[in-house]
Parts: C-alpha cells; structure tokens; sequence
C-alpha cells in the first residue's frame, strides 16, 4: 500500500488534477495517509512538494488523520525553523480542512504568530542564506507549491537576498497565490535588474489577474501589520537631514514590535534599520531611552501617517537612486505600513541649496553644508558671509557655534549666533 502511495506522490502532475489523486490516497486508508504526512516531512525535495501538494487537498477524516500523523512526527523529531513554521501551517489548513471550516483561501486569520514574527524571520532567512542552492529550492518547493499567503513573509524575506535562482522559483511560485497580498513581492520582483526574473514575474502577475486578483495596485500595495499602532515617534533632523523614525505596534502591552529606520535624504535613502519583536511596552520604553540616550536626539511623537511617508519616500528615494534595499528593511518595512493619504513632508529628499540650486551630497555636510527643514545650503554657499538673522552680527561659521533653522515660509536656511540661538529655543 504504501509503494501504491509513493507511486501516486512520483506520478502526480501538479499541474494536473492533484485533488482527485489525493483521494485516491484517501481512500487506501488511514495508514496510506500517515505514509504521505511523513513522506511530506521528508528531506526530499521534488517528493516533499508533491506529498505536501497531496496532502494540502485532504478533507475530512483523511485531514484528521494526516494531521495526527504530522502532529505525532514532529514530536519525535527536531525541526529547523522553515520545516517548524511550514508544519505550523500545514497543521492549520489540515483542521480546517477536517473540521470543513475554511478552505485554502486568503484570510486574515491565516497569518501564523511564527510567520509574522520579524525576529523569527530573520533567523530564518540566516538559516536560509547558508544553504546551498539544491536546497534551497527543496525548502521553497513545498511553500510555492502550497500557495498559502500565510507563507508571504517568508517568501518576502526569502527575497530581501536577492538570489537570482530564489528570486526566479518565487517568481513563477507566485502565480498560486490568488491574493493581491501576493502584489508587494512580484513589484519587488519586477524591479530586479535580471530581465529573466521580471519577464516571470509578469507571466505570474498576468496569472493572477487570470484568477480574478485586482492586480492595479501592484506598485503600491503594500503588505501592512494589521496590529494597533502602539507608537509613532521621529527624531528632530540633524543639521546632515539624518533623521530616525520609530513605529511599534502590539495588541496588548506585553507583545509589542517596533521598526526603526534612520533616514538620509542626501545620499543612501534608507541608513540603517533595526527592529525588535516579542518586547513588553515597557521593554520598548527603555529602547527608546537608550536610543536618545546614545544618539543624543530627541524624539517626538508624530502622526502615523507621517511616520508612513517619511519611510516611504525614503524607501522611493533609495530606488530611484539605484540603491539595493537592505534585507532587514525588506523584513522590518510592513511593521510602518505605507500612508493612505498624501502628507507634507518635513524634509526633502535630493535637497537642492536654497541659494544657488545645487543638488547636496553628503561631501557638502562635511564641508559645512547644512539642511534645516526642507530647506539647504550647500557647502559653497554656506562658506560666503553670513549674518545672525536676530542681531544682525557677522558669523563664521567655523569659529561661531551658529544655529541653522528653516526660515519662516521654510524656503531658505538662516542663522543665529549662540546667544540669539539660546534666546530661541535653540
Ligand atoms: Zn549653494
Ligand atoms: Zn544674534
């Protein structure tokens, strides 16, 4: 019996009628289902996915069974974080599909903790990134082949190493997942530099629309957390336009996430980013004090929709210089979520100098350039005869400590001397 099963996994064409073999499965019994759910969980990749396949088309009692079997099986034995988090799902769709609730089909209530988790991720995609490429491709057969959206994330994440061979199984893996939450990896897909990787992210973008997905917002869906923002704080920008921009989110105080990116508006777009998940409110609160603490900056809160724009702009702004996105802001960026509404700016990103029109780089901030608001002064002009705007005293500004701020209609830079900047609020 079970040879008949290893026949039906090594004969099965996916893209044939996969439902109607599985119960085939089925109907040779209990046993032959529980060889399948192991066979599943085996280390080969082209049987795994074919198995998996099979066994995402049980219903009923033959779910029930496959269940068990997959729940007894990882009992028995260590799983690495993909195989944990793969199981954790093949178990959700096997109960539903038991208990006839629910089918395969996007739903918010697929999103697993484990699969939205960033920490977890991130482990993953390390794990992930020093395999080599046969496995590689073993572990993402069964997850394209499932077409579950809760499996998005990883795929996302999967994404964030640019690996030509990965990039081009999720590619064509995607055209299973009927759900615009599906939309975000294939534009990131679509602006891969390898012609071959955008030309299958088209065919699985127009296999989508095929399917009745809405496929308009493709370049600016954006998948987003569905947890109540806890926080949303930006730092004061600094005199180079750096500036820091914090959301966390949680359902309750004590399982929070933030996200944290440091934006530069002159050169890279996005500097740096980090995040943590799995915090307490309270553990948030003491990030936040050693980050004002080490930085020496002052964050205030801002709306969300703020937030959102900072990041998104900045997100745009790194494209549109060619920049490469960093893994980690790949992972971190749906913990922010982009705006719904277009929003004024503090900043600007490829700030020009107010005086003479010249673009900044960041050789102009080191050379006594300065940015206040959304206005700038490059190095040349910042270097020619300036004034207290307050007293009317000459500054120099390399002996004067002089404080630049935007002045009043914000289009130009200006200066106040020490002891005015002090009066002010400096
Ligand atoms: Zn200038
Ligand atoms: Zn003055």
């Amino acid at each position: 019996m079970w040879r008949r099963v290893d026949e039906l996994v090594e004969g099965l064409d996916l893209a044939g009628d996969v439902a109607a073999a599985a119960e085939q499965v089925a109907a040779l019994g209990r046993e032959a289902v529980a060889h399948l759910a192991r066979t599943a969980l085996g280390r080969t990749g082209v049987r795994r996915e074919r198995a998996a396949a099979l066994l995402g088309c049980l219903t009923g009692q033959a779910a029930r069974w496959a269940c068990r079997e997959v729940e007894r099986q990882i009992e028995t034995r260590p799983l690495n974080p993909t195989e944990h988090m793969w199981v954790m799902a093949l178990l959700r769709r096997l109960d539903e599909a038991a208990s006839g609730t629910g089918t395969a089909a996007a739903g918010p209530d697929l999103a697993d903790p484990l699969l939205d988790d960033e920490t977890e991720l991130l482990l993953w995609r390390d794990e992930f990134a020093a395999l080599g490429h046969a496995e590689q491709q073993s572990i993402l057969a069964p997850i394209l082949q499932d077409g579950n959206p809760a499996f998005l994330r990883l795929l996302e994440t999967a994404l964030g190493l640019q690996i030509a061979a990965v990039d081009g199984a999720i590619a064509d893996g995607l055209a299973r997942f009927a759900t615009s939450e599906a939309l975000p990896l294939l534009r990131e897909l679509l602006r891969r530099p390898d012609p071959v990787v955008r030309k299958r992210a088209r065919a699985s973008l127009a296999a989508l629309e095929r399917q009745g997905v809405d496929i308009r917002g493709v370049f600016v869906a954006a998948a987003e957390s569905v947890e109540p923002v806890r926080a949303a704080l930006a730092s004061v920008p600094q005199g180079d336009g750096r500036m820091a921009v914090i959301v966390a989110r949680g359902h309750t105080a004590s399982c929070v996430r933030f996200a944290a990116v440091v934006l530069d508006p002159v050169e890279a777009g996005i500097a740096n980013v980090w995040g943590e998940s799995g915090i307490t409110e309270a553990e948030f609160r003491d990030h936040l004090a050693d980050y004002t603490e080490t930085t020496e900056q002052r964050l205030v809160n801002v709306d969300l929709a703020t937030a959102q724009a900072l990041v998104a702009a900045a997100e745009d702004y790194a494209r549109r210089q060619g920049r490469t996105l960093s893994p980690d802001y790949l992972v971190w960026r749906r913990c922010f979520g982009r705006p719904k509404q277009p929003v004024a700016l503090p900043i600007v990103f490829g700030p020009a100098c107010s005086r003479c029109g010249a673009r900044l780089r960041s050789g102009d901030l080191l050379r006594g350039g300065v940015i206040a608001g959304r206005a700038a002064l490059c190095a040349r002009c910042a270097a020619g005869p300036l004034a207290c705007v307050a007293c009317g005293r000459p500054l120099n500004r390399r002996t004067d400590d002089a404080l630049a701020r935007p002045s009043a209609n914000g289009a130009r830079v200006e200066f106040l001397c020490r002891r005015c900047g002090r009066g002010n609020g400096g």
